[in-house]
C-alpha cells in the first residue's frame, strides 16, 4: 500500500528518534569512556626470575635440523611431506604437527653464510615463551597458560574450545590449529615440559652438535649472549653446547660471529624467554620488529577501561531503554480528549 503522508511523517519522526537515540547512545558511551578513563593501564608483564628459555646463536647454526627432527620425536608428531617422493619429513613452516623449524634466508650468489648481501643464513622458528604472552591473553578458556615460575606458556588441550584466538593473537604466528584433526587442536612448542621429570629438557637443544640452540635460564642466556656481543668478530672464544651452567661440560672453541649488535628477545614485546642472535638483520631472517610493550597489556588496559566497573554496557544499556521509552511514550501520547479515529 503507497504511503501517505501520515505515514511519511510518522517516519521522519521514527528517524529523528532513532537518529537522537543514536547520538544519546554515542554521548552515553564516551561519558562512560571517560568517567572510566580513571581505571589504570596495565603494565607489560615481565619474565619470571627463574625463567627458562633457549638461546639460538644463528651464527653457529649449520642447517643441520637435527632440531627439527628431535623436536618432531619429542613431541610424537607426524611426518610432513612437500616433496612428491613423501619419502621423508619436509615441513616447509611450522604447523599444528609441526612446531620447530629452521628456515633459511638467501641473497644474491649466496657464496658467504652469514653474508646479508651475498649470502645465506639460518633462523629457527619456534615459540618465544613471551613473558607477556598475548596468546594467553586472548585465550577465553585458559587453554594457554604461563607457568608462574618457569614462565614457560603451556597448552592444555581438554580445555581448549577450538576457537583460535590464540592463532590471531600471537605477533609470531606460532600456535597453529591441527585443520586435518577430527579434533582440531593447538600445535606449539612448550619448551618439552614433558621431558623434564626423566632429567631431559629441549630436544631441540640436546641434540644441536654446534650449541646453537642453547637451553638455560633466560637471565643465564641474556648474559651469554651479552658476552658474544662484546667480543671482537673473528675472534676465538668457547661454545657451550646444551644445558647452559647446568649439565656436563661440552663447551668447544669457535670463531666469534659478526653479530648485529642486538639480542632479540631482551625487549621485544616485553620480553621473550627465547632470546637470537643473528649476524644478518632480524627482519630480513623473518623476526618480525615489535614494540617493548606487549600487545596483551594493551588490549588489557582498553578493554579493562571500557568495561571497568561494568560502566559501558549500563550506559549502553541506559541509553537504549531510553530511546525505547521514548519510541513508546509517543505512540501513548494521543491526548485522552481527542477522539480515535476508527477505520470503517
Ligand atoms: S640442530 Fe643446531 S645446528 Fe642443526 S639446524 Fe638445529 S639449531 Fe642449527
Ligand atoms: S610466541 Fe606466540 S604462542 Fe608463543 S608465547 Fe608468545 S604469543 Fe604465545
Ligand atoms: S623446546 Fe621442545 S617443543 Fe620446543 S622447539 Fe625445542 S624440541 Fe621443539
Amino acid at each position: 500500500m503507497p504511503k501517505t503522508m501520515i505515514d511519511e511523517r510518522s517516519d521522519e519522526r521514527s528517524r529523528r528518534h532513532f537518529l537522537k537515540g543514536c547520538v544519546g547512545t554515542a554521548g552515553a558511551a564516551v561519558a562512560a569512556v571517560a568517567v572510566s578513563t580513571t581505571v589504570e593501564a596495565r603494565d607489560t608483564y615481565q619474565r619470571p626470575p627463574e625463567a627458562l628459555g633457549l638461546l639460538y646463536d644463528a651464527t653457529l647454526c649449520i642447517g643441520c635440523k637435527a632440531c627439527v627432527a628431535a623436536c618432531k620425536r619429542a613431541n610424537d608428531n607426524p611426518p610432513e611431506f612437500s616433496t612428491s617422493d613423501r619419502l621423508w619429513d619436509t615441513p616447509l613452516d611450522t604447523s599444528g604437527h609441526t612446531f620447530n623449524i629452521i628456515k633459511m634466508y638467501r641473497s644474491g650468489t649466496m657464496a658467504t653464510k652469514d653474508d646479508e648481501s651475498n649470502g645465506y643464513a639460518f633462523m629457527k622458528t619456534s615459540c618465544m615463551h613471551c613473558a607477556d604472552p598475548s596468546c594467553v591473553s586472548a585465550c577465553p578458556v585458559t587453554a594457554m597458560t604461563k607457568d608462574p615460575t618457569t614462565g614457560i606458556v603451556a597448552y592444555d588441550p581438554e580445555a581448549c574450545v577450538g576457537c583460535r584466538y590464540c592463532v590471531v593473537a600471537c605477533p609470531f604466528g606460532i600456535p597453529k590449529y591441527q585443520y586435518d584433526s577430527p579434533t582440531g587442536k593447538i600445535g606449539k612448542c612448550e619448551l618439552c615440559r614433558h621431558r623434564y621429570r626423566d632429567g631431559h629438557y629441549s630436544a631441540c637443544a640436546e641434540v644441536c652438535p654446534t650449541g646453537a640452540t642453547l637451553y638455560g635460564r633466560t637471565s643465564d642466556l641474556l648474559n651469554e649472549a651479552r658476552r658474544r656481543l662484546a667480543l671482537e668478530p673473528g675472534s676465538v672464544t668457547t661454545y657451550p653446547r646444551g644445558k647452559l651452567n647446568d649439565g656436563p661440560d661440552q663447551s668447544y672453541e669457535g670463531l666469534v660471529g659478526n653479530y648485529q649488535q642486538h639480542v632479540y628477545g631482551e625487549t621485544e614485546y616485553g620480553g621473550t624467554q627465547v632470546l637470537k642472535l643473528s649476524a644478518v638483520d632480524f627482519e630480513k631472517v623473518g623476526m618480525p620488529r615489535l614494540p617493548p610493550r606487549s600487545s596483551a597489556a594493551t588490549s588489557e588496559t582498553i578493554q579493562h577501561t571500557l568495561y571497568g566497573g561494568l560502566l559501558m554496557p549500563f550506559a549502553v544499556l541506559g541509553a537504549m531503554t531510553y530511546v525505547a521509552r521514548r519510541n513508546v511514550h509517543h505512540e501513548d501520547d494521543t491526548p485522552a480528549d481527542e477522539p480515535v479515529k476508527e477505520e470503517s
